[in-house]
């Protein structure tokens, strides 16, 4: 890899901004010759802490599957709240990623049996999501966040990720962004 962390191809830039997962679908992912997607957890797939169903995301994960597309969950989270929606969405995967560290990364690839070319990595914050997936050598797509999550780290965490994403030509969190 070469130059710094914000240049051109730089190893925080996602390849992809989209505005939600929905906007993945098997077409999305032929187009890019994806085989398979690790999917963060809280605010990528579920708001940031809810237990609460979500039915559309069940109907958008049956579809990619029937297209032969493989998900796995790769996230922060603490173990039981990974394992409660591991079971619920009845998806591979693993809690407790560490991520951007490469370990769960390499981990998730071997289980999945796919290059890292033909994995997209998606969710929804630079320092974590994207970098380890940059890293990886994944495709990487970065969704916005579903909820605003008020933790100071996290409001620090996105004050600088907007300034790194201005430098990419992104107005990712606009003022009229919630
Ligand atoms: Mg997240």
């Amino acid at each position: 890899m070469t130059g710094d962390l914000t240049s051109r191809r730089g190893l925080l830039r996602p390849r992809e901004l989209l505005e939600s997962i929905e906007a993945i679908t098997p077409d999305f992912m032929a187009a890019r010759n994806l085989r398979g997607l690790l999917l963060d957890l809280d605010n990528t797939l579920i708001p940031y802490g809810s237990y609460e169903d979500r039915a559309e995301l069940l109907t958008w994960a049956a579809e990619l599957r029937q297209a032969g597309i493989q998900l796995y969950l790769l996230s922060n989270a603490g173990a039981s709240r990974a394992r409660f929606w591991l079971d619920k969405l009845q998806f591979v995967g693993v809690g407790m990623a560490a991520k951007p560290f490469q370990r769960s990364y390499r981990r998730a690839l071997g289980q999945m049996n796919l290059t890292a070319a033909q994995v997209g990595m998606v969710g929804d914050q630079l320092f974590t999501d994207m970098l380890g997936g940059n890293i990886a050598g994944m495709y990487t797509i970065m969704v916005h966040p579903l909820v605003n999550n008020s933790l100071p780290h996290t409001k620090f965490a996105r004050r600088i990720e907007r300034l790194v994403l201005r430098r990419y030509g992104h107005d990712w969190y606009g003022k009229n962004r919630r």
